[in-house]
């Protein structure tokens, strides 16, 4: 794979047309952001956009400008100048989205997950990069392609929700200069961290009282982990978005390495979140044994089995990296 530069990509996105904006299932705020902040400069700089994900634009991110280019059904496929992938460490991982693109002359990748293979005829990985919204903002400024309070909204969500508010160790210097020259361009850090962090649904507050009734140690308490199954998410009418961020109620405790968020799913699979506060244990590399990936820190898969099945397997597998003797 050759890494391409800014001014490839600079140089292909103005000399095309149409482009579809993809990024991954169960979007964050970092694939969220990242679309719609590089559609709303597309667009700016005339070119027609259509902006897809498998599940459109979650409810809790309503607010952000432009949101409206986030349409459910995907609706029919179509050609394409450009299809551009954000945030998505697989090709797989855009799900039903890739549906819409019938054919694409050029495909464009632009991610920060190590694990990204650099599918596409353009790709740019930066696996130092905190967010795909960083990304970005160096791809827009250096490349002088349009930039307004709108555009600069949507990248600081997505550097903001990716870096867990400037906080996790891949935040670095330039993602705070970013995020400065984000508060010129207009945006009301007060105004946007209250949508994002304190607007969040009662319900969501009530699952984690449940999770935290499944709360549980291991390792003399280098792990902890919580559980969700169909039958309390059904009966909180929980939605998937509900879920982003729970997990760092576990990171948050002293002594603790590695959190870990089991959910069933209704495809016979469990969904495992995890998260780790040591370089020394890479959680990516433990999602990868159960088919999925991520970043050191903060990686995820999707494993077959029962609840009970796939936590055991999990926690085997994490022992086997970190010390368990109590
Ligand atoms: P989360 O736990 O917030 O769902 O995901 C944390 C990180 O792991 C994200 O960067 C996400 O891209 C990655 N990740 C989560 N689930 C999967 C998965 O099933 N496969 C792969 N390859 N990566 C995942
Ligand atoms: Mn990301």
């Amino acid at each position: 794979m050759t890494q391409s530069t800014f001014a490839e990509i600079g140089a292909v996105l103005r000399a095309h047309q149409t482009f579809a904006v993809l990024s991954h299932v169960r979007p964050d705020g970092d694939a969220l952001g990242s679309q719609l902040g590089l559609a709303l400069s597309l667009s700016k700089l005339g070119k027609t956009v259509m902006v897809r994900n498998e599940d459109g634009l979650l409810e809790k991110y309503g607010f952000l400008p432009g949101g409206a280019f986030l349409q459910t059904p995907l609706g029919e496929p179509q050609d394409f100048d450009v299809a551009i992938a954000l945030d998505t460490a697989t090709q797989s991982r855009l799900g039903t989205a890739t549906d819409l693109v019938r054919s694409a002359k050029i495909w464009i990748n632009i991610d920060h997950h190590p694990s990204n293979p650099g599918y596409g005829d353009l790709v740019y990985i930066d696996p130092t990069a905190p967010a795909t919204g960083q990304i970005l903002f160096e791809l827009i400024q250096s490349q002088g392609l349009p930039m307004d309070p709108a555009i600069a909204e949507n990248l600081f969500v997505a550097i903001s929700t990716d870096t867990g508010s400037f906080q996790y160790p891949n935040t670095t210097a330039r993602t705070f200069e970013i995020g400065a020259e984000l508060l010129r361009c207009g945006v009301d850090v007060g105004r946007v961290s209250q949508l994002v962090y304190e607007s969040y649904p009662r319900r969501r507050a009530e699952l984690l009282r449940e999770l935290l009734g499944t709360m549980r140690f291991e390792a003399a308490g280098k792990i902890a982990c919580f559980s969700l199954s169909l039958k309390v998410a059904a009966d909180l009418k929980v939605k998937p978005e509900d879920n982003e961020g729970l997990i760092d109620h576990l990171r948050a405790i002293e002594g603790v390495i590695v959190a870990i968020f089991f959910e069933e799913l209704s495809d016979g699979k469990v969904r495992v979140s995890m998260r780790s506060k040591s370089e020394k244990v890479d959680v990516s590399a433990i999602c990868q044994q159960f088919g999925g990936g991520g970043h050191k820190l903060a990686a995820g898969a999707r494993a077959r089995g029962t609840l009970t099945e796939v936590e055991e397997k999990v926690l085997k597998a994490i022992c086997d990296v970190i010390d368990c003797n109590p």
